[in-house]
């Protein structure tokens, strides 16, 4: 079998373009704010992709830079001003965070009405009730570009390589609300070659370069890859790197029914999903009913 790339690009630039589409439909135009702590490269792309992408959604980017340097109080002040700000309607404190910061603290000071990362524990705590609430970006992706492949996921056993709070944990739980059978593996599984054969849709969350082989794949399984890796690339010159998630994909794609590609697949739709979320907020925050989108 030679499995069906899905095509994350297009699946986020179509919900992108019906994000805008609802935009000019509130009140009030939506704001993203995003705050950026330290210099580190990726995050400095992240953050310029996400800037860009909110303004051709017709929304307000509004961006807090700090130093590296910056205290805990720094941070919290930030968030806590960004919260009093009315024309804000979605803050997302850009991870990872330098090692001397308190990441949870930090993510507690948001305010929930406006966690369009999904990641405080009210967010979180909607999502285990089953109550609606802002969801996760990355694994809410995930969903999407499962559905998109296959329809209806209700009764599919879906394996979740990874208990992350930011992937892994909520992802399980999102299937779950599809109606899967979900399993969760990590580091101290057994058998996991065994485990990921048993996978009617396999979601890799782990960070570990091409870990999951093509022999792990049930025929015809969904392989969701959300891993982001960098690894040497002797062939493009000396020095060179690619990026690579945590399925290995040529060997994959022989088993495989659909796979997503890195880069192209889980990534961009994680930030479509947080101009989903910004959307969701606004409406909330401005007393009008939630858009479909
Ligand atoms: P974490 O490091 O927080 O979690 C990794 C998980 O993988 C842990 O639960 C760990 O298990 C498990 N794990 C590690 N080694 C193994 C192994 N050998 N076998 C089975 N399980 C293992 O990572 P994240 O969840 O934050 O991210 C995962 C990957 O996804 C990374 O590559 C990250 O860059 C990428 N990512 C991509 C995003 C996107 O937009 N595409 C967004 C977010 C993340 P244990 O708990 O037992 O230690």
């Amino acid at each position: 079998m030679n499995a069906k790339s899905i095509d994350g690009k297009a699946c986020a630039a179509k919900l992108r373009a019906s994000i805008a589409s609802k935009v000019s439909t509130l009140p009030r135009q939506p704001g993203l704010a995003v705050v950026l702590v330290g210099d580190d490269p990726a995050s400095q792309v992240y953050v310029r992709n996400k800037v860009r992408q909110t303004h051709e959604a017709g929304m307000i980017s509004v961006e807090r830079l700090l130093p590296a340097d910056a205290s805990q109080q720094q941070v919290l002040d930030t968030v806590a001003a960004l919260n009093q700000d009315n024309a804000v309607d979605g803050i997302l404190v850009q991870l990872p965070l330098p090692p001397h910061l308190d990441e949870a603290a930090i993510i507690a000071q948001i305010d929930p009405a406006k966690d369009v990362d999904g990641l405080t524990t009210t967010s979180a705590g909607q999502l285990f009730l089953g109550k609606p609430g802002l969801r996760p970006c990355t694994p809410t992706g995930c969903v999407m570009l499962a559905k998109d492949a296959l329809g209806d996921l209700s009764g599919k056993h879906c394996v979740i390589v990874g208990r992350s709070i930011l992937v892994g944990k909520p992802a399980a739980l999102l299937f779950l609300e599809e109606n899967c059978t979900v399993t969760i593996a990590h580091s101290r599984t057994t058998d996991l070659p065994e485990l990921c054969r048993s996978a009617d849709i396999l979601i890799a969350a782990v960070g570990r370069a091409q870990m999951i082989k093509g022999s792990w794949i049930k025929p015809g399984a969904c392989v969701i890859d959300v891993g982001i890796n960098r690894i040497a690339a002797p062939e493009k010159g000396e020095g060179a790197s690619r990026l690579v998630g945590d399925v290995d994909f040529e060997d994959a794609q022989e088993n495989a029914g659909f796979i997503t590609p890195v880069p192209g697949g889980v990534g961009p739709m994680t930030i479509a999903c947080l101009l989903r979320n910004t959307l969701l907020a606004a409406a909330c925050r401005q007393g009008v009913e939630a858009p479909s989108v």
